[in-house]
């Protein structure tokens, strides 16, 4: 076993994904501490340009070929499986996504490797991994140390900072094609987001309603507070399934992640999924009539209060 932590470099469009270069931060420092160096594992076809981003890494693995070229379970895992067989990473570090997933789960069935899903954090200790988890939609978190100190992680996002793996440089680069292919799922189309009114990532202040708003007629009182305060209204999935904002409003896992300098999170209870997208707002205020709801774990400020209360005498405020 090498003391080596690879990350799955995750990719669209020619572009390297956030979570991607928040791994590779954390790979750097884990590898320091194995011994091994961290290295960015990139599966596509001609995806030269993509390698100027990894400057974060020791070293780069290309794999590169034409079934590649977009990503199905199928074809990763069959050029991952024999390469971590045989160079036996200490440490494999995915994404927490859809992608990422895929990726994992496959396999660490296929090489033995235990998979520690949901990672929010990778420490070191006695030359070992210990990595934190967030299991049952973060109802329990577990510290889970793997049987022979190696295995794969799936990292939740915004758990590293980015900045850590942004890196120039040109590490040495190793182009191999895929020991194996698989072409038995076959990638159809990429079917985009519908574009949106409004792009929630780009706003600078951000009025996150959730199901504590109680019915879609009060979804007004929102607004009006986001546009005294000259910012956008967002939204908890729930309020996105029931139609009452559009999908594009959608903040978190399966929404979209945003990092405005203001967050005002109303009547959102604070589940991973939701906390996923936001975390990295600059300032989080949170108004939840719950005390101990988990939104209050992340949020600077925060007042335990109807939110039909504050909201209207918030506006009032700032536009009397
Ligand atoms: C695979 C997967 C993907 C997911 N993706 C996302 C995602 O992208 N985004 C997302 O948001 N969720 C996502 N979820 C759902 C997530 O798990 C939660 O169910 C969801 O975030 C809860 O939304 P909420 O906080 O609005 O509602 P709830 O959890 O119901 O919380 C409502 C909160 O409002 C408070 N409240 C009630 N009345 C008032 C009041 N009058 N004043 C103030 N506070 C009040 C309550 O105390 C409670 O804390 C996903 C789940 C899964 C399994």
């Amino acid at each position: 076993m090498s003391g080596d932590v690879w990350v799955i470099v995750e990719h669209r469009d020619g572009a390297v994904s956030e979570g991607t270069f928040e791994l590779l931060g954390a790979a750097g420092r884990l590898a320091g501490a194995f011994g091994g160096q961290a290295v960015a594992v990139v599966l596509g076809s001609a995806m030269s340009p993509l390698t100027a981003d990894l400057g974060a890494a020791d070293r780069i693995i290309a794999i590169d070929d034409p079934t590649l070229a977009e990503f199905t379970p199928t074809s990763y895992q069959a050029a991952l499986v024999p390469l971590v067989r045989e160079r036996e990473p200490r440490l494999v570090l995915v994404a927490n996504t859809g992608v990422g997933m895929d990726v994992a789960g496959g396999l660490s069935a296929a090489t033995g490797y235990p998979l520690a899903a949901y990672a929010t954090g990778i420490e070191t200790e006695g030359g070992a991994p210990v990595v934190s988890c967030q299991l049952y939609a973060g109802k329990i978190a577990a510290r889970v140390r793997f049987r022979d100190g190696r295995g794969i992680c799936t990292v939740v996002a915004g758990s590293f900072p980015a900045d850590a793996g942004r890196a120039a440089g040109s590490p040495e680069v190793e182009t191999l094609a895929p020991a194996t292919t698989d072409a038995r799922i076959r990638f159809g189309r990429l079917i985009r987001p519908e574009a949106g009114d409004v792009d929630i990532t780009r706003e600078s202040i951000l009025v996150a309603v959730g199901r504590g708003i109680g019915e879609a007629d009060n979804i007004g009182l929102v607004e009006e507070l986001a546009a005294a305060l000259g910012g956008a209204v967002a939204a908890s999935r729930p309020i996105a399934d029931a139609g009452w904002l559009p999908r594009t409003r959608q903040v978190g896992k399966s929404g979209l992640r945003v990092k405005p300098r203001l967050y005002l999170a109303l009547g959102i209870s604070g589940a991973p999924e939701h906390l996923e997208g936001m975390r990295d707002a600059e300032l989080i205020i949170a108004i939840n009539n719950d005390p101990r709801a988990p939104i209050f774990g992340v949020a600077h400020y925060g007042a335990a209060a109807d939110l039909l209360d504050v909201v209207p005498a918030l506006t009032a405020r700032l536009t009397g």
